[in-house]
């Protein structure tokens, strides 16, 4: 690809954590299901209604497969994985009652983790916020010290959506399984972009989002183990109470496009799953060979764990972040999560490493994808390497000493 091709795709797209494209087998995938066959999958009485039916079932099967679930009736749609964290933390802790019941997470997870804890803290439940390690990781020894006679969950987030450490999860599930406590885990970062199996990962409770996998927004699921070890069933309290959908873990009338979209979207991520990782993780190793090349003074966070093949979290010494992405406007890219960009505080995750306020306010997270070509990668290498170099030499008032 000529420069002149990754002109035609400026600002280029580097910020893959935040969300995704939908890819076009996925657009072409929901086509029908959008005023041809419009029927609501719960109308039980007529044609329109089996065959949204049909294909709801269709794509909760397929789901369930690519998932390594048991058991279709394992995935419970949602509106996406913030909807799934609340309602695997609120739906297991209201079940038993807050008072009593303790939660154990991690100081790298997600809002949609974090602050349901927090509030399920406030109704009375007692809460553990683990630490990590230099590279973003929860020890599962930590984890085993943490759990009481109390505990009701832990939940431990399987790829970070800032640094894309990938967390210990099977020996995680391990020490849950051992102590007969729920485990659940945030795999909005994981799912399609790492191998996983849900079977063999031992994992209770699974937290999905579509568009984080190139499939539609507003729409994910929460993978709800059957068969436990103990033979009991996970008891959820319903976040959203009505029509009884989702065997009334979650009413509401089911999204029958986004749903046949998210299943082609995942099936797609997982057959694809291993060359694309290998692809992604070249493109990452170019991508900060050039910024150490073309810049300097690169220092990139994490780097003592394994991490998502896409994730680049990067500091530049002796700049501020948002003042050199401010200024590139042809590659689009952020400082951390978008989730919480809403609030302008230092990143919580990189905080979490133990990483210095200077180092965090000079990191960047540059985030590769199923489009992310060489050329966009050497645009991208050139464009902020030049903007670092522009900041260290300007004379800027606000740059640290
Ligand atoms: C994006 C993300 C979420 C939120 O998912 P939505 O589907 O956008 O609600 C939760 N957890 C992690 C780790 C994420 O990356």
């Amino acid at each position: 690809m000529t420069d002149g091709a990754v002109a035609s795709r400026v600002p280029i797209y580097l910020d893959h954590h935040a969300t995704t494209p939908c890819d076009p087998r996925v657009v072409e995938a929901m086509r029908g299901y959008w005023s041809a066959e419009f029927g609501n999958p719960a109308s039980a009485s007529h044609a329109f209604g089996w065959r949204a039916e049909a294909a709801v079932e269709n794509a909760r099967e397929e789901i369930a497969r690519a998932l390594g679930a048991e058991d279709p009736r394992e995935i419970v749609f949602t509106s996406g994985a913030t909807e799934s964290d609340n309602l695997a933390l609120q739906g297991v802790v209201r079940a038993r009652g807050a008072i009593g019941s303790h939660v154990v997470t991690a100081a790298t997870e997600h809002p949609a983790v974090l602050d349901t804890a927090r509030a399920l803290a406030k109704q009375g439940a007692q809460l553990t916020v683990l630490p990590v390690d230099a590279g973003g990781r929860v020890s599962p020894g930590d984890v085993a010290r943490a759990i009481t006679r109390e505990t009701a969950l832990v939940s431990v987030m399987a790829a970070n959506g800032e640094i894309g450490a990938l967390a210990p999860l099977t020996e995680i599930a391990g020490v849950c399984g051992e102590r007969g406590v729920l485990f659940h885990s945030d795999a909005a970062q994981a799912v399609g972009k790492i191998a996983l199996n849900v079977e063999a990962l031992g994992v209770d409770l699974l937290s999905v989002s579509s568009h984080k996998l190139y499939g539609p927004k507003g729409i994910g699921a929460l993978y709800v183990r059957r068969r436990r070890r103990s033979g009991e069933r996970i008891a959820l309290a319903p976040i959203l109470y009505g029509g009884g959908q989702e065997r009334g873990m979650r009413s509401g009338t089911l999204a029958t496009p986004l749903i046949v979209g998210f299943a082609r979207a995942l099936t797609i991520a997982v057959a694809e799953q291993a060359a694309e990782s290998a692809r992604l993780g070249r493109l990452r190793e170019r991508l900060v060979a050039q910024l150490r090349e073309l810049a300097g003074g690169v220092l990139v966070n994490g780097a003592e764990s394994p991490r998502l093949a896409g994730n680049l979290n990067v500091a530049f010494e002796g700049v501020r972040a948002d003042a050199v992405i401010a200024r590139l406007h042809d590659v689009a890219l952020s400082t951390g999560s978008a989730c919480s960009s809403a609030k302008p505080e230092p990143s919580h995750v990189l905080a979490a490493l133990g990483l210095a306020p200077e180092r965090i306010a000079a990191s960047l997270r540059i985030g590769l994808g199923r489009f992310t070509t060489e050329a966009e990668i050497d645009f991208a290498a050139r464009r902020i390497a030049a903007e670092v170099r522009t900041f260290r030499t300007s004379k800027n008032p606000a740059a640290p000493a």
